[in-house]
């Protein structure tokens, strides 16, 4: 159930509706919008009888929800979220950047990356500090040895820091001493993780399953919001296929999917969607191109050493070039687009002619 309020509705009559839905034991969600705030209910496991609502004071509309979730849609909230991490935001003008190493390795290989991630003008550094890794014999991250590199990184460069919770404790250290909380594939149903996510105060980036339909998808971000959080952010990362020339097939129809549904941000993540270098800078920028608010990268200082993720991990210079060209495609794409500069139209022509023969 979703209750639209007047777009004169006023403080006082909003959390009189509010009370109404907690006194007969569910749960309010007020989401303000531009023209109007509309409230959603869950906490219900069968239908609610709507006409109690129907004449309190400030009330437009209440609608029953027929689609399994509530909090996502732009029934809810028809504008998009934009997320605020500090002074940096996700969803909204701004192509968002989060780029790093797949693993934090020592601190000479974090801080090189971390160097050349600021330089690029991105606000955030992703590093993982835990590792799920298939097998158990493989490099698992450093754990908590790596927080004290992060938390220089932060000092040093003033970027935001991005790691995987891979298990609810985690969240605890990521709230400490992180700036945004992210989900992977592999637990975007861990249901007990989801719920911890969905208490913290932090953004949460909720990364694709490899087999998630986007139904199963958007109600793990539904988790998330229900117990609160609002600020999720989507990461289409690819799913499995029969592909072979992948190591996943990077869905970017989900991008426009999504927002046909939601108002919350999506990015792209082509390192995990493609699985090599070379096939990184064409699919980040069909990425921004299909209109992700942002792109999740992952560079290394010496690609060949890498503990984790070695044959995808773009060098600094690869990652250089790619933020070239995916600022020129953004600009042309969004609202930006009168900006284009003269270089930039020269970057755009370049790629266009140059795609077929990237590294
Ligand atoms: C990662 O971002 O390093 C990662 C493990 O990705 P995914 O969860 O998408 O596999
Ligand atoms: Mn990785």
């Amino acid at each position: 159930m979703l209750i639209v309020m007047k777009p004169s509705a006023t403080a006082h009559e909003i959390s009189a509706v509010v009370n109404v839905i907690e006194t007969i034991g569910l749960r309010a969600h007020p989401m303000p919008g531009a023209t109007r705030t509309a409230i959603g209910i869950t906490g219900n496991e069968g239908p609610i009888d709507g006409r109690r609502f129907e004449n309190l004071a400030g009330v437009a509309e209440v609608i029953r929800v027929t689609k399994p979730y509530k909090l996502i849609t732009l029934d809810l909230r028809p504008e998009k979220t934009i997320v605020r991490i500090g002074d940096a935001t996700i969803g909204g003008d701004e192509l968002a950047i989060i780029a790093g190493p797949c693993a934090i390795e020592n601190r000479e290989q974090a801080f090189a990356v971390a160097e050349a991630v600021r330089q690029s003008g991105a606000r955030f550094f992703r590093g993982g500090v835990w590792k799920p890794r298939t097998s158990p014999y493989t490099f698992q991250g450093l754990g908590d040895k790596a927080w004290e590199i992060m938390a220089d990184i932060r000092q040093a460069f003033g970027l935001k820091i991005v790691t995987e919770a891979v298990d609810e404790s985690n969240v605890d250290l990521i709230e400490r001493h992180g700036d945004i909380i992210q989900i992977g594939a592999r637990s975007m149903q861990n249901f007990s993780l989801l719920k911890r996510a969905g208490r913290s105060k932090l953004p949460v980036l909720l990364k694709r399953g490899m087999a998630a339909t986007l139904e199963e998808w958007l109600l793990a971000a539904e988790y998330i919001m229900a117990e609160g959080n609002y600020n999720v952010i989507l990461c289409e990362r690819g799913v499995r296929t029969f592909a072979q020339h992948t190591r996943n097939t990077l869905d970017l129809a989900s991008v426009p999917a999504i927002r046909r549904i939601s108002h919350l941000p999506v990015i792209v993540d082509p390192s995990h969607g493609t699985g090599t270098a070379y096939m990184v800078t064409p699919l980040a920028r069909a990425g921004v191109a299909v209109g992700a608010d942002g792109l999740m990268v992952e560079v290394h200082n010496h690609p060949e050493l890498a503990l984790s993720d070695a044959a995808q991990a773009l060098t600094p210079s690869e990652y250089a070039q790619l933020i070239k060209e995916v600022s020129a495609i953004h600009k042309l794409t969004s609202s930006a687009a009168s900006q284009l500069s003269k270089q930039d139209q020269h970057v755009l022509w370049d790629f266009q002619t140059h795609a077929a023969t990237d590294r």
